[in-house]
């Protein structure tokens, strides 16, 4: 069974009621170094907050072979004793950590955990994948109609299995020829006997980048990763190149899909990606502040205090704080400690929810007017009882500023999300939702405000937009087809 904990996790969304947007993969996957599982066990515990729920580790070496640890838990939790890490020998390996998707697909079976194994004539293979396939379903009907037997419920199968019926003759090859069949959001970091492979998809909806250690090669979701184990940033894989790495210091690029204009994941840059972590050469802790000064050029009001909701409301506090001129203080403390103490919480602990895993610094709100930055505001059921602490806590006035704008669409490329029915933008107005959530004022910043403190000064290209920001314009770079299949309704004209 997986862990039963609901505030565990990074986000803060302590009645588990799906109020957060969780990022579901990270992977990382390291060549030419010796003890490659120690490599791969801290990059992924650098990718923690890309997924909670579980994590795995395959390695290679010629005298033992593949071998395989799959686990629930936190990496630091299970790759780090001696005795699991001695079983994953080897000079080359990947890993992964994933996001329970429990609620939208139900509860994760560790035969769902990757990396994925498969077994060809020509050697063995594993894979790793972040993102989401969208003709997920279609292509495992088409699939099993032919006779494959899928272990799991992920999507990600579906690549090892277009892999078998591949006709070309080495992994490589038959990675492009399964790849070329799958739509959606993919970064897949794969391993051979003697080779690390990174792909991403033709638009790079997720992150994927290129790193150096002493002789060997690293592939990490984000930058930080490259950090934990004193690894050079060499560069981002490229949307839609796939590399090809042999031990021996070989770099192989290849293009294998139609090119394609790019839509990174805006929302990468908000919220899923560490504030340490670079992306597009941009610090993502500088993108975060500068969402806040844009956030106070668009939406300025009187206040006394600004408060971040910790921890990633934070940067984007300091940045409207240090526009507006308004003091930045902690009015409220996040407890770094929840977590394990409570692995099978009673009703009672349950029910004190929110107060968990955040706690008002009350000497410092009473009496004030308490600007509050959050990242995102999905259901509102958090947003609604911090704003009920703070004025417990005796604040004058809440006003909440959001460093996203309105959530109104669901991600279908890698990121866990209520249906749309659930998502409070997307049936209700800026001023509906201040009244819903009873606060003085409530301000999320512009698209276009966004999409200048990503860099782009004239905001955003409304015929070729620069990103991926369907959670927000409803406008899906990929076709959901399956969601569609499932009864998911596209934007209409008149919308
Ligand atoms: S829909 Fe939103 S969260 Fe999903 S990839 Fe696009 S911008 Fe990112």
């Amino acid at each position: 069974m997986p862990p039963s904990h609901p505030f565990d996790f990074g986000a803060v969304d302590p009645d588990g009621d799906g109020d957060t947007l969780h990022e579901e993969c990270g992977v990382f996957g390291v060549v030419g170094v010796a003890d490659a599982a120690n490599f791969v066990a801290l990059g992924l515990h650098a990718l923690q907050h890309r997924g909670q729920e579980a994590g795995g580790i395959v390695t290679y070496d010629p005298e033992h072979g593949f071998n395989s640890a799959r686990k629930f838990g936190y990496v630091r939790d299970n790759f780090t004793s001696q005795s699991l890490m001695e079983t994953l020998p080897g000079a080359l390996g990947i890993g992964h950590v994933r996001y329970s998707t429990s609620g939208s697909k139900g509860p994760t079976q560790l035969r769902d955990v990757q990396p994925f194994f498969g077994e060809f004539s020509m050697g063995g293979a594993a894979i790793a994948h972040n993102g989401n396939i969208t003709n997920a379903n279609a292509l495992r009907r088409e699939l099993i109609d032919r006779g494959s037997i899928f272990q799991s419920s992920s999507d990600s199968e579906c690549i090892i299995h277009l892999m078998a019926r591949s006709l070309q003759r080495d992994i490589p090859s038959r990675m492009e020829d399964a790849l070329r069949r799958v739509e959606g959001a993919f970064s897949v970091v794969a391993m051979t006997r003697t080779k690390l492979i990174g792909v991403r998809d033709p638009l790079g909806v997720r992150p994927l980048v290129l790193g150096r250690v002493g002789d060997g090669w690293v592939l990490s979701s984000e930058t930080c990763a490259l950090d934990i184990i004193g690894a050079e940033f060499v560069r981002e894989i490229e949307p839609g190149e796939m590399v090809v790495i042999t031990p021996d210091g070989g770099v192989e690029s290849i293009r294998p899909f139609r090119p394609r204009r790019a839509r990174f994941c805006i929302f990468e840059h908000v919220y899923f990606s560490r504030p340490d972590s670079i992306i597009g050469g941009r610090s993502v802790y500088e993108t975060r502040r500068q969402i806040g000064v844009e956030l106070a050029r668009e939406a300025p009001v009187e206040a006394d205090i600004v408060c971040p909701v910790p921890d990633s409301g934070t940067p984007a506090a300091i940045g409207f704080s240090q526009e507006s001129g308004i003091p930045y203080a902690m009015g409220i403390i996040r407890n770094q400690y929840m977590g394990r103490t409570f692995i099978e919480p009673t009703e009672q602990i349950r029910n004190m929810g929110v107060r968990l895993k955040l706690n008002v610094n009350r000497a410092l709100i009473r009496g004030k007017r308490v600007i509050l930055v959050d990242d995102s505001v999905v259901r509102g059921t958090t947003s609604r009882k911090i704003k009920e602490m703070i004025l417990d806590a005796g604040a004058a006035e809440v006003h909440f500023r959001i460093a996203s704008p309105p959530t109104a669409w669901p991600c279908f490329y890698g990121v866990d999300t209520p249906q749309r029915e659930k998502l409070l933008a997307a049936s209700m107005s800026e001023d509906e939702m201040r009244d819903h959530l009873a606060v003085d004022s409530l301000k999320f910043i512009s698209l276009d405000g966004l999409y200048r403190a990503v860099g782009e000064a004239k905001g955003r290209d409304p015929e070729r937009p620069q990103y991926c920001d369907a959670c927000f314009s409803g406008e899906y770079p990929v076709e959901p087809s399956d969601q569609i299949e499932q009864g998911f309704r596209l934007k209409t004209a008149a919308e």
